[in-house]
């Protein structure tokens, strides 16, 4: 089975409402899909989000890393697997996006091949889990109306975006967790605090009772000093978002003891292949791993899904709600999205029929 085309295409839909973090404020989701064709007809999807604020891609640039791998690829066999995930890892160096959307459709291809759905093919056997919902950072009046909403719509599990300034958030927190005592919440800082700021703010948090189930990457991605030095200060679990992109990292940030749990995003750590590895790594050291996404469709988040699924006792937290956050699903086939319900279903590979 080899590679005979690689082609790429954008992917673009309008989101429910705009989605706000401390880094960026986006409208529209605007993905690059990847489709690698076999000689015996076979096509296998990838996607990634060009999120420049975090990875450092951009369109152009995912499709001109294409450009550049593709004389590299083509008439390569889909059995020489193993060799053909160490071709793209050093292909180019960063670029973990397009790599993971390269590595995605390679993966489909050979659980294809194998005519097994992906999850299985990993070892996977779990198909139904439950997502959480991004609150996007706004006014407190507008988070709250968008956290009830988020509960009529049947989410259990509300990731907070914060980052405004120290005493806002700290207002932000006390009153959402206030207000909506039976879910559970995350919250998400995405860099926007000092280690000192974090260790201030949640401990007058934690005096006054109020422990969230974790504080994300409140601080700088390279600033492990300060990661430890938050976790060490409070109760609060610390989960390693930005901080983590390489299996690398993982092991760095692990042995500093510098958080309680790591965020494994496929368009951070170049794709399925190396989110194997930083859940291993993970379990290693006794810490469970939330998987997530950027702000990316169905078939990339469907992929990650495929990915909680083999990883099942390590991946505890899914934070996958990029296809839920769609105005409309440009997707048939694949994983089903239906709010905070996801299921994985036995179509071969990551089971994509059509692209609208
Ligand atoms: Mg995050």
């Amino acid at each position: 089975m080899k590679i005979v085309d690689i082609q790429t295409r954008i992917l673009k839909a309008p989101l429910k409402t705009p989605f706000k973090t401390a880094l960026r404020t986006v409208t529209h989701l605007e993905d690059l899909v990847v489709m690698v064709h076999t000689d015996n007809g076979f096509i296998g999807y990838g996607e990634g989000a060009a999120t420049a604020v975090i990875t450092g891609e951009t369109l152009t640039g995912m499709q001109g890393a294409i450009e550049h791998i593709k004389p590299i690829l083509l008439g390569k066999d889909i059995e020489a697997f193993n060799k053909l995930l160490h071709t793209i890892e050093y292909s180019m160096i960063h670029n973990s996006t397009i790599k993971a959307a390269l590595e995605m459709a390679l993966y489909d291809l050979r659980a294809q091949a194998l005519q097994l759905p992906l999850y299985k093919m990993l070892g996977g056997a779990e198909t139904k889990f439950k997502t959480d919902i991004t609150i996007s950072l706004n006014g407190i009046d507008t988070m709250l109306k968008d956290c009830q909403k988020a509960i009529n719509l049947g989410y259990n599990i509300l990731k907070i975006k914060v980052g405004e300034n120290i005493s806002k958030d700290y207002e932000r927190i006390k009153t959402i967790t206030n207000t909506f005592k039976k879910s559970t919440l995350r919250i998400d800082a995405n860099q926007a605090w000092t280690a000192k700021e974090s260790v201030t703010l949640l401990g007058r948090l934690e005096n006054e009772g109020i422990v969230p189930e974790l504080i994300e990457q409140p601080v700088k991605a390279n600033d492990f000093r300060g990661m430890k030095y938050i976790k060490e200060r409070t109760i609060t679990p610390l989960l390693a978002d930005e901080s983590v992109f390489s299996a690398k990292q993982a092991i760095e940030l692990l042995e500093m003891d510098a958080c309680d749990f790591i965020n494994i995003k496929l368009a951070k750590c170049g794709g399925i292949s190396h989110a194997l590895k930083i859940a291993d790594i993970a379990e290693l050291y006794n810490v469970k791993c939330m998987i997530g996404c950027m702000l990316e469709g169905p078939i990339s988040v469907g992929a990650a899904v495929h990915v909680a699924s083999a990883r099942s006792d390590v991946i505890t937290m899914l934070d996958l709600d990029g296809a839920s956050l769609l105005a409309r699903n440009p997707i048939k086939g694949g994983t089903t999205f239906n709010e905070s319900d996801i299921e994985l279903n036995d179509a071969h590979g990551l089971g994509i029929k059509q692209i609208d």
